[in-house]
């Protein structure tokens, strides 16, 4: 199998028994055990287990595997080669592509399913037949899969790397600055905004680095890089608790590898 996803959203592709399920319940997704790992169901395997119970979404292809999303309605009963795992424990485990195809399922099924009605007049909404998309039958409104876009930087001084201590994060873990873009903002104003907002200090030469979806439920975040210039580090005290400057030689808990707050950190630090 190719180890590539490939977004493609024709909605009236239909499945093939070889084509794969990916399965979402709750934020966990179906995965058939094998010996020693874990792999995507076929179609055939979920149907012959009953547990296609909602709509079906064509997103995309591994190889010349189509890729469909779907979820249900309650907890399937599965058989004993078949498990539910969070998203998080499959990302650790699994190659990227398929983590990005996984993450792509969610958006769309979480997209889905608080969509049912319009937005605009209450109407319950239709599928769309040329795109994916949903369509109000009474006034016509069209909406599309819900994408938030998030800033996250990696802000170097000298050798030093800003790591901080977010009031959610477990472990005693750091992380790289990040937060949503507001409405009708410049992304370089978002990180500058957040940077000084969270740990209250000047950054410049803000350069765009990549990016990553984070489909937890809708988010796609934008990397960058950038450097210190002015300011003393003065956390929020309720967002951030710590912040820091570290280096190489003394790292606390970093994020795991498939995130993009590692990769930068990784790309900046050279590790
Ligand atoms: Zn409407």
């Amino acid at each position: 199998m190719d180890n590539k996803f490939e977004i493609l959203s024709d909605v009236t592709r239909e499945y093939s028994e070889d084509d794969l399920g990916f399965v979402i319940f709750k934020g966990n997704i179906l995965v058939k055990k094998t010996s020693n790992s874990s792999s995507i169901p076929s179609m055939r395997e979920i149907i012959e287990v009953n547990l296609n119970k909602n709509d079906k979404f064509f997103i995309g292809k591994i190889g010349d595997k189509a890729c469909f999303a779907m979820d249900c309605d309650s907890e399937p009963r599965m058989p004993e080669n078949f498990q539910l795992i969070s998203l998080r424990d499959f990302a650790i485990n699994s190659e990227e592509y398929l983590f990005l195809a996984a993450g792509r399922a969610n958006q769309i099924l979480h997209w889905n399913n608080t969509h049912k009605f319009c937005g605009s007049c209450g109407t319950k909404t239709e599928n769309k037949v040329d795109e994916l998309a949903k369509v109000c039958p009474s006034c016509s409104n069209v909406m599309y899969p819900v994408i938030c876009p998030a800033i996250i930087v990696a802000v170097k001084r000298d050798d030093k790397i800003l790591l901080a201590h977010n009031a959610n994060f477990k472990n005693n873990m750091y992380s790289l600055i990040a937060g949503f873009v507001e409405a009708g903002e410049e992304l370089e104003r978002t990180v500058e905004r957040e940077v000084f907002e969270e740990v209250g200090i000047k950054i410049k030469n803000i350069r765009y680095h990549h990016s990553s979806p984070w489909s937890f439920p809708n988010s796609l975040m934008l990397g960058f890089v950038a450097d210190y210039e002015s300011g003393d580090i003065k956390v929020d005290g309720k967002e951030i608790l710590h912040a820091d400057w570290f280096d190489i030689d003394n790292f606390p808990n970093i994020p795991e590898k498939f995130t993009l707050a590692r990769k930068l950190i990784d790309a900046v630090m050279n590790i």
